[in-house]
């Protein structure tokens, strides 16, 4: 089962960046100095005393469906993102963290996200849920702890007073979260490869679903957000334990009025957090749009394994070129990478959906492939060889060696005289040279250069 969701909301500039990065840790702090790989996380894993849970900043989602342009801070439509974002979290979210800034007292924006998080609160057993604790962050000294008091004014009960910057206070505010979540879900079978299907409503993860499972476990429907209950489904294919993961069946019963597009981005996110490899379903007639970038880029962000699928081909007029031209703007308009798979189905018909499975769990077998340090290097040094990397300075970058540090995704740590060095073309075709003797299908890679000392 998931593990429970901690959510960070609050108007920008009060700290939810910071404090999440105090929560999860740097544990790809390795990265760093690496152009183009280190990435701002939405979502990671935390853990405290013993009890794990997934933090989300949701400061950084865009919940606007197919939003692409920057808001001015204070415009109406900014206010209308900070609430958005409260509210996905109020409605998914195990407990909320509604962050606010000490140094700047009560602002409106922050009555006006506690009134919603009231508001939208259900009350369960008695108790309002998700649990709200509001957060007075940048108390960094005696006094600003003192204005902490005059939030109670929100009226979400007392204010924890914390310096997410300074680390004070966090871990009394941790033994708070921890006493919210509810209690531990059973243990995630480890050895099923866990794929999730992941997509905008309509494009068909339903009904892909009921094709896998073989039977009609999900409700099909035409209407987007129809209430649907599954969540994990163990199948098994070959004799391998699967656990396929829905995120279009999740919903609470009766809480969506029919035919209201409702899509919801934590669930989402859970989903690809949780998961080996994501399916991507992209719906063939109405091409990619802007929500399904969001979604790629999560998966990127996440470094999960990927594969595209291409649903409803059968509704698309076709001729030999159809396929070639889809599969370049895909990838194009998905900023994905040759290495990523793309597979043309039909949920309906059933057209090639018997290649989803044997596809995905190739890609989960890459993705736990091992180089051999000495094969590596030779890769390392013929790329070397075919291009001495170059530089406008003088300077060059140089490859001394490598190796394979883990799995899951692949990660090499390769030593070099600088890495500032390294530009990041030749990144780029050194991970090329790498993919032509191991694929790593589907799956990122990550190459971490280290001076050699
Ligand atoms: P977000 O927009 O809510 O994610 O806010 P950030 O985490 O990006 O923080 C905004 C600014 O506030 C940054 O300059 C942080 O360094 C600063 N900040 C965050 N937490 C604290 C704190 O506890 N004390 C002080 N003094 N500054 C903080
Ligand atoms: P979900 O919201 O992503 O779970 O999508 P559903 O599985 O509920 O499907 C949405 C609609 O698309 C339904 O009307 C399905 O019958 C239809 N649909 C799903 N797969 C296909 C397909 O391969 N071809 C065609 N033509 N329609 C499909």
């Amino acid at each position: 089962m998931a593990k429970p969701l901690v959510a960070l909301v609050g108007r920008p500039n009060v700290g939810k960046s910071t404090l999440f990065n105090r929560l999860v840790g740097e544990p790809l702090a390795i990265v760093d100095g690496v152009p183009g790989t280190t990435r701002d996380r939405l979502i990671a894993e935390a853990e405290w005393t013993g009890h794990p849970f997934l933090v989300v900043d949701t400061g950084g989602i865009d919940p606007r469906v197919g939003g692409e342009r920057p808001l001015s801070v204070g415009s109406a439509e900014y206010i209308e993102q900070i609430r958005a974002q409260a509210e996905m979290a109020i409605e998914d979210a195990d407990v909320v963290l509604f962050l606010v800034d000490a140094s700047s007292g009560v602002t409106p924006a922050d009555m006006e996200v506690a009134n919603l998080l009231r508001r939208k609160q259900r009350i369960i057993e008695g108790k309002p849920h998700p649990p709200v604790l509001l957060v007075v962050n940048k108390a960094d000294h005696e006094s600003l702890r003192q204005q902490a008091a005059q939030f109670y004014e929100l009226g979400l009960g007392e204010p924890h007073a914390i310096s997410a910057l300074h680390g004070l206070g966090i871990g009394d505010l941790l033994d708070e979260v921890v006493a919210h979540l509810p209690p531990a879900a059973e243990a995630e079978e480890e050895e099923a490869v866990k794929i999730a299907i992941v997509g905008r409503p309509n494009v068909g993860k339903s009904s892909l679903l009921n094709r896998l499972v073989g039977e009609e476990r999900a409700i099909v429907s035409p209407i987007a957000g129809t209430t649907r209950d599954a969540i994990d489904t163990p199948i098994e294919y070959q004799g391998i334990p699967i656990t396929l993961i829905d995120t279009a069946g999740i919903r609470r019963r009766g809480r969506i009025e029919p035919g209201v597009e409702k899509y919801s981005v934590l669930r989402t996110l859970r989903a690809i957090e949780r998961c080996d490899v994501a399916l991507l379903m992209l719906d063939a007639t109405t091409g990619v749009t802007a929500q399904d970038a969001h979604i790629a880029g999560y998966i990127l962000e996440a470094n999960k394994s990927v594969v595209v699928l291409v649903n409803k081909w059968d509704a698309v007029p076709k001729d030999s070129q159809t396929m070639q031209e889809y599969t370049q703007r895909i990838r194009q308009e998905l900023n994905f990478m040759d290495y990523v798979p793309i597979l043309f189905i039909s949920a309906k018909t059933g057209q090639r959906v018997d290649q989803v499975l044997p596809l995905a769990l190739k890609v989960q077998e890459e993705r736990l492939a091992h180089l051999p340090t000495a094969h590596l290097n030779r890769i390392l040094q013929a790329a070397q060889d075919a291009h001495t990397p170059t530089s406008r300075t003088g300077k060059s970058l140089r490859i001394y060696y490598g190796t394979q540090v883990r799995t899951d995704p692949p990660t090499f740590l390769i030593y070099v005289n600088d890495p500032k060095l390294a530009h990041f073309t030749y990144l780029r075709y050194l991970e090329n040279c790498i993919r032509r003797e191991y694929p790593f299908t589907g799956t990122p890679i990550r190459l971490v250069l280290k001076p050699r000392r």
